[in-house]
C-alpha cells in the first residue's frame, strides 16, 4: 500500500499539486496524461523512447521537463509513474520502479481518478472493441445523454479530466495493455468482447492474455453488470471471477437470460429479467456475423444503464460503421472493393471471409504477429468459401504462402499497389476485393490507418479506372 492508492478526485488533485510525475511514452495518451498532470500544478518528467519532436506548446510550460531517445534512472526520481498503452509493462525502468515502491498507473487510471463521470461503459476484447464502443455511444446519444465516447480510440480519458465539461455518460475503449495498468478503475458496466489470439508478443501466453482482460471487471460489485460472449471459451472461464451481475451475449445459442442472435427470424433477442424478450431488427449497415455480436453486447451494455429500445433500434438502423472496418470502397466495373484494414490478426480476418456470399480475392499480409495463418486455410476449405485467389504482400507473404498451401492461387504482389492492379485485371463482375490483411502494418505503411487510405487511393486514384467506370457502392 502506498498513499496514492486511495486517492481520487480532489484529493488526488492536491497531492499531484506538490509531487513530480513521470510520463512515459508521448504518444496520443501521454501527451493528454501530461497536460491534465501540468493543469493539477504537479511537475512532469516526459521520457519518450522515439527521438520525436515533442510539441512547442508542452515544452514551453513550466513544470514540463522531457528526455526522447532513452527512458533512464530519472524517471525513478519520481513520484508517480505514469504509462501510454504503447510502452511495454515489463520495461527494465518499470521493474526497477516497482522494487521502489513508485506506484505505476496507466493513463486511463489517472483519467479515471480525476474525470467525475457518473456512468461508465468500459469495452475490451480482442476484436470488435472500436465497432462496439462507437455503436454503444451512438445509441447513448440518441437518448439523449451527454456522451464522451473514447479511451483507446479518439479521445484519451485524460482529456475528458481536462475539460472539465460535464458528461453523464463515458463509453471506453481499453485495451489489455491499459488494463494491466488499473488498480482503482471502476465501470458500471464492463464488456469482454472475445479472446483469440493476438499481442502474443507482449503477453507471451493466452491465459496470461486473457488475465490481463478479464481485469476490467477488477472493481466491480454486485451492483454491477458484466457483459461477456457466451460463445467464446475464455469469456466463459472468466464469468466466475466477476462479482458483478453478468450478462452473456451469443450469436450461436439462444440464451434463458442475455441478448442473443436468432437466426430463424433474423432478429437481436434481449431478455434481462424473467419476462418476455424484447426483439431488435440487426443492424442495417454493418455486414457479417461478428457484427450480430457487437450490437449483442452494444444492446445489453444500454438495456443496463436503462436505455430504452427505441434509441437502440435507431442507432442499429443508422449507425453507419467505422472506417478501415468492413468498408465498402466502391463498386468499379461490377467488382466491389472492401477495405478492412484494421484486420490485424487472424480471426478478424476470419470474420471478413465468412461475411460476404460472393466470390473472394483476398489481399493478406503485412508485419507477422506470432500467429498461425492455417485457420484461414482450414476455414476455406470446411466451409467451402470461394476464394478465387489471394494476392500476398509485405514480411509475412512467406510464412502465409507456407501455411495456407495450395488452397487457391497465391500471388506474390508484394506491395498493396501491385495487389490492387492485379486484382483489378482478374476480378470479375461479382466479385469481392477484400483487403483484410490478418497483419500489422508498420513493415510497408504507418499504421492500418495509412494502409486503409493507400488502398482507398489506389482504388480511386489509379489510371486503370477511367471515372466513367467508376460506380457507387450498392
Ligand atoms: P478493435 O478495436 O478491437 O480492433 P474493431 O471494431 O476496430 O475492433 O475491428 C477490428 C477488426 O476486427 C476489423 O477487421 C473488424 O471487421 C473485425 N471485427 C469486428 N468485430 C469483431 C468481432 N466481434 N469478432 C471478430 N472480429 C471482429
Amino acid at each position: 500500500m502506498t498513499k496514492w492508492d486511495s486517492l481520487l478526485g480532489h484529493s488526488l488533485r492536491r497531492t499531484l499539486a506538490r509531487s513530480s510525475v513521470a510520463v512515459l511514452g508521448l504518444g496520443r495518451s501521454g501527451l493528454s496524461a501530461a497536460r491534465l498532470l501540468l493543469d493539477t500544478g504537479a511537475k512532469v518528467f516526459g521520457s519518450e523512447l522515439e527521438k520525436k519532436n515533442c510539441p512547442k506548446t508542452l515544452l514551453k510550460r513550466k513544470n514540463f521537463l522531457a528526455e526522447l531517445g532513452s527512458h533512464t534512472e530519472k524517471i525513478l526520481r519520481q513520484d508517480l509513474i505514469i504509462v501510454s498503452p504503447g510502452a511495454p509493462w515489463n520495461l527494465p525502468v518499470l521493474q526497477a520502479a516497482r522494487k521502489k515502491k513508485i506506484p505505476v498507473w496507466s493513463e486511463i487510471e489517472l483519467g479515471f481518478r480525476l474525470a467525475a463521470i457518473p456512468n461508465r461503459i468500459a469495452i475490451t476484447g480482442t476484436n470488435g472493441k472500436t465497432t462496439t464502443v462507437s455503436l454503444t455511444g451512438d445509441i447513448c446519444k440518441r437518448s439523449g445523454r451527454k456522451t464522451f465516447v473514447g479511451g483507446n480510440i479518439g479521445n484519451p480519458l485524460c482529456d475528458l479530466a481536462i475539460r472539465k465539461r460535464p458528461c453523464q455518460t463515458a463509453v471506453l475503449e481499453i485495451s489489455s495493455y491499459q488494463l494491466e495498468g488499473i488498480s482503482k478503475f471502476h465501470a458500471q458496466v464492463s464488456v469482454v468482447l472475445n479472446v483469440t489470439p493476438d499481442h502474443l508478443k507482449r503477453h507471451k501466453t493466452m491465459s496470461r492474455y486473457a488475465q490481463a482482460k478479464e481485469r476490467i471487471f477488477l472493481n466491480q460489485t454486485s451492483n454491477d453488470f458484466t457483459i461477456l460472449n457466451w460463445d467464446d471459451s475464455w469469456c466463459r472461464k472468466m464469468a466466475a471471477k466477476s462479482c458483478g451481475k453478468v450478462i452473456w451475449i451469443s450469436t450461436r445459442s439462444p440464451l434463458q437470460t442475455g441478448v442473443w442472435w436468432d437466426p430463424a427470424e433474423n432478429r437481436i433477442l434481449a431478455r434481462l429479467k424473467k419476462s418476455q424478450p424484447v426483439a431488435f431488427q440487426p443492424p442495417r449497415h454493418l455486414p457479417g456475423l461478428h457484427n450480430i455480436e457487437n450490437s449483442c453486447a452494444a444492446i445489453a451494455a444500454a438495456l443496463s444503464l436503462g436505455i430504452g429500445k427505441r434509441a437502440i433500434q435507431e442507432s442499429l438502423d443508422r449507425f453507419p460503421g467505422v472506417e478501415h472496418r468492413l468498408e465498402k470502397v466502391r463498386t468499379v466495373n461490377g467488382v466491389t472493393y472492401v477495405n478492412d484494414s484494421k484486420a490485424t490478426n487472424v480471426d478478424s480476418t476470419l470474420k471478413a471471409i465468412v461475411s460476404f456470399r460472393a466470390p473472394l480475392w483476398l489481399l493478406l499480409g503485412g508485419e507477422d504477429k506470432g500467429s498461425s495463418y492455417k485457420p484461414i486455410r482450414e476455414l476455406i476449405l470446411s466451409a467451402n468459401i470461394p476464394v478465387k485467389g489471394i494476392f500476398l504482400i509485405g514480411e509475412a507473404a512467406t510464412k502465409i504462402r507456407s501455411d495456407l498451401g495450395r488452397v487457391c492461387d497465391l500471388y506474390d504482389s508484394r506491395t498493396l499497389s501491385r495487389a490492387v492492379k492485379e486484382s483489378f485485371r482478374k476480378a470479375a463482375p461479382g466479385d469481392i476485393v477484400l483487403l483484410s490483411p490478418a497483419c500489422a502494418s508498420f513493415d510497408q505503411f504507418q499504421n492500418f490507418e495509412d494502409r486503409g487510405r493507400q488502398f482507398k487511393r489506389e482504388i480511386r486514384d489509379s489510371a486503370l479506372f477511367p471515372n466513367r467506370e467508376i460506380g457507387r457502392c450498392p
